[in-house]
């Protein structure tokens, strides 16, 4: 199994749908972002970076 990209806990990331930033937790060994705003978890492979979240917007932009 490999992730799509290294979890680094200094960094913010955003939620797909929303795109606000996710909320880091820990425990039991295993890392997960909630989004407060979903109220729900969103996965490594699914969150964005501030990068991404950024080309996001973007592109929903041009689509108008
Ligand atoms: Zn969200």
């Amino acid at each position: 199994m490999t992730d799509r990209k290294n979890t680094d806990v200094t960094q913010t990331y955003y939620c797909p749908e929303c795109s606000n930033s996710l909320e880091y937790l820990h425990g039991c060994g295993s890392v997960s972002y909630f989004c407060n705003t979903c109220k729900k978890l969103v996965s490594r492979n699914n969150m964005l970076t501030f990068e991404e979240m950024k080309n996001k917007k973007l592109k929903i932009k041009d689509n108008k």
